[in-house]
Order: C-alpha cells, then sequence, then structure tokens
C-alpha cells in the first residue's frame, strides 16, 4: 500500500463503513480514509436485506431510536441523489408508502392506528373496495388496509453505489479482513491485516455481525450476536404492486426495474450459520401468497441467508470508546441498517469530526463498557 498512514480507518465494507466514509469525504475532502474489509463476505447483512425503510411499521414506541430512525428517512431522498450524483451508479428508491393488511395485525390494529396518529405519522386508512382499486392483485383476505408513507430501496445498488462513491472521493479500499490491532492500553496504533500493519489516527469498528470478534482482539467483550435472516427473491411483473407490504412474519419487498420482489423474512439465533433451508423458504413464500396470490407460481430467482447484527438490548452501539481513545463504533444496526444509513453517517461523522453537541446516551458505546 502507498500510503499507510491514515486520519481514519473503518473497519467494514458494508452500507455502515462505505456510508461513514462517503459523509467524511463530502464534509472534508482532504481526510485520508480507508475502507477495510472483504466486500465478498456472503453473510453480510447489507447486500441480504430487502432494503425496506419502514420506521412507522417496525417501531412501537416513539423513543430515541424511532426518532432517529424517522430523522434517517427523512434524510433519504436528498441522500441517494447526493449519492447517485458522486457515484454514477444508479439505485432503485422510492416513497411510494408501505400497506400494513388489518388482517394480519389481530388485537394490535387499533392501537398501531392509534399511534400513527399520535405521532403524525403520514398514514391513510384504505377500506377494502379503495384497496381493491389501488392494488387489485392483493388478496381480498387483507381486508382493510393501512398506507404509510415509508421507502424502499434496493440495497444491493445501494451498496454498489456507496463503493464506487467511496472509490471516487479517493477513499482507499482495502478487501482484507482485520486479524487484530497494535496498541496500548488507551490508544490503538495499527490495524493487523493480511498486507501488514495499517496506521491511522482514528479507527471505526463497523464490522456488522462480527464486531464481537474484533472487540475480543481489543480486550473488550460487546454483547452482540447473528441474527439470521433466510429470504428469497421471486420474479414477478413490476406492476403486481407498487408499495412495500408488511404481513404476519412476512414481507414483499418490491425492487422493481425488473429485479423482482424479494420475500422474508426469519428470524433465527443461529450463530454464523449460513444455510438456507428449502423448507423454510416455501413457507415465506406460501405466508407471502396469502397476501400476494400471484407469488404462488412466481419463477424462484435465488434464495440466500443474511446476518443481522443485533446488541443485546437491540439499540445501535454508536459513538465513541469509552476504553480508547482513538476508537468509535458503528454496529449493531439488526433490523433497520439501511433504514439508519444516512443518519447513522452524519452522525458518526459529526463525532469523529467532534462537531457533535452530545452523544445519544440510548446508543452509546459506554452502556457495555466499550
Ligand atoms: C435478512 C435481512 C433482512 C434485512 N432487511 C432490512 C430492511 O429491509 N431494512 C433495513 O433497514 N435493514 C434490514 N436489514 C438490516 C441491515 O441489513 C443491517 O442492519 C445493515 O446492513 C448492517 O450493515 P453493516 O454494514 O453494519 O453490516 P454488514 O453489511 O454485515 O457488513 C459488515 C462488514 O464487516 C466486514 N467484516 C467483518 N469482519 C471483519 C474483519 N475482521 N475485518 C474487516 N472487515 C470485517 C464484513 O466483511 C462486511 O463487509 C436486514 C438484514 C438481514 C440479514
Amino acid at each position: 500500500m502507498k500510503n499507510n498512514d491514515f486520519d481514519v480507518i473503518i473497519i467494514g465494507a458494508g452500507v455502515i463503513g462505505f456510508s461513514i466514509a462517503f459523509r467524511l469525504k463530502r464534509i472534508r475532502p482532504a481526510l485520508n480514509i480507508a475502507v477495510l474489509g472483504d466486500p465478498m463476505n456472503s453473510l453480510m447483512a447489507s447486500r441480504a436485506a430487502a432494503g425496506m425503510l419502514a420506521p412507522f411499521g417496525e417501531c412501537k414506541r416513539a423513543d430515541k431510536f424511532f426518532g432517529f430512525c424517522r430523522e434517517s428517512l427523512e434524510k433519504y431522498p436528498e441522500f441517494i441523489e447526493e449519492l447517485v450524483a458522486v457515484s454514477g451508479v444508479p439505485v432503485f428508491f422510492s416513497m411510494q408508502g408501505s400497506l400494513m393488511p388489518s388482517a394480519f395485525y389481530g388485537d394490535s390494529w387499533e392501537e398501531r392506528k392509534r399511534f400513527f396518529l399520535e405521532e403524525k405519522i403520514p398514514h391513510k386508512v384504505w377500506q377494502p373496495e379503495k384497496v381493491r382499486a389501488k392494488v387489485p392483485y392483493l388478496s381480498e383476505q387483507c381486508g382493510e388496509v393501512l398506507w404509510v408513507g415509508e421507502g424502499q430501496v434496493n440495497n444491493r445498488q445501494l451498496h454498489d453505489s456507496l463503493v464506487a462513491a467511496a472509490g471516487k472521493l479517493g477513499v482507499t479500499i482495502v478487501e482484507e479482513n482485520v486479524t487484530g490491532f497494535i496498541k496500548d492500553k488507551s490508544a490503538i496504533e495499527c490495524a493487523v491485516a493480511d498486507s501488514g500493519n495499517i496506521k491511522g489516527k482514528k479507527f471505526v469498528l463497523a464490522s456488522g455481525s462480527w464486531s464481537q470478534q474484533l472487540a475480543e482482539t481489543l480486550k473488550v467483550s460487546m454483547p452482540l450476536k447473528p441474527i439470521k435472516g433466510q429470504m428469497c427473491r421471486l420474479q414477478v411483473e413490476d406492476n403486481r404492486l407498487d408499495y412495500t407490504v408488511h404481513g404476519l412474519l412476512t414481507y414483499i419487498a418490491p425492487w422493481r426495474g425488473g429485479h423482482g420482489f424479494v420475500i422474508g423474512s426469519t428470524m433465527e439465533d443461529r450463530g454464523f450459520d449460513a444455510s438456507v433451508e428449502e423448507t423454510v423458504i416455501q413457507e415465506l413464500i406460501a405466508r407471502a401468497a396469502d397476501i400476494l396470490p400471484c407469488l404462488r407460481d412466481a419463477p424462484l430467482i435465488e434464495s440466500w441467508t443474511g446476518l443481522r447484527p443485533a446488541a443485546e438490548d437491540l439499540m445501535p452501539v454508536m459513538g465513541k470508546s469509552v476504553r480508547y481513545d482513538n476508537l468509535f463504533y458503528s454496529t449493531g444496526h439488526y433490523r433497520n441498517g439501511i433504514l439508519q444509513t444516512p443518519n447513522q453517517a452524519d452522525y458518526l461523522a459529526s463525532i469523529l469530526l467532534e462537531t457533535l453537541q452530545e452523544e445519544i446516551a440510548e446508543f452509546s458505546p459506554s452502556r457495555y463498557q466499550l
């Protein structure tokens, strides 16, 4: 490597790591930044996700996390515009909205509607006649449906675009895993990779489900583990569905542009298990077909497994380390890391550049003495 002394070294080549590099370079072009990580990691969450931008379907309480996710959704249109202008790599992004069919929400239905009203969440209640007019391919079983002002992105294109933008902005991309660090008691000097030691002033640990393994090499213990999700993608004509749909233990995410519909997903606490089970995939398709019957006979394009990085309290771990002066974290984004991408990039950049007034306590690495 020609220049081996970086201002910031980011460990993790997913959307989280690359978006931090992107934001830093946009604010301070002169910064010398490296992103380290294996871009072909087949369990990487960033390429495995469905790309739903769904703070309202996912959150049930108006806490800090909800606020952070909501803000991130608001930032998305501008973020995508800026990213694509830099990278030249297009990203499918839509604010068409999501649908929540009442048939799958049972007793919690009225509670959901109340929450949406209280929090002034953009939504509309569609009676069955309206549903048939707006979404004729949806099953009649769905009943009353909530339309919610959420978004959808093709997360693989998002990742491609971030990698391309980082390259264009002069970020050094080192496609290698980090195996350890050279450090003293209070600071890190180098990340150790196959090609040698890579020296940096600041380090960001953004390694998704593998963050605990890296934390161990730093002699800290991060209560974070992978939660496996099995998924598949079916070939369906774009015009069958314009919206993302949240159902019972299932969702349908249209990627459009001829890329079909993503059907998800399981939530399995099975370590780094990479297997994809045919029976599980068939169950996912069957549940999704109860919502959109045309899925029953749609050709399967692919099925896969990905790992969600989940901290013990299911909150992201973002901010400055309390153990090492020059270490920062952005991990634990669990089920919503694609959604959080723009806001966490801004948040981490402001922490790294020391422009943030106050870190969010609920996300702070200090809660685990990291
Ligand atoms: C099945 C599934 C569906 C999902 N659906 C959605 C969704 O619809 N909407 C949403 O918002 N979120 C969704 N998510 C969550 C989202 O994908 C994640 O929260 C997000 O992608 C996390 O990004 P990341 O960059 O932190 O992790 P990852 O994408 O997992 O990237 C981690 C990176 O770290 C690298 N790495 C690991 N170890 C090392 C090492 N030792 N040295 C160097 N690099 C290392 C890996 O190679 C990889 O590049 C889903 C996740 C899954 C699995």
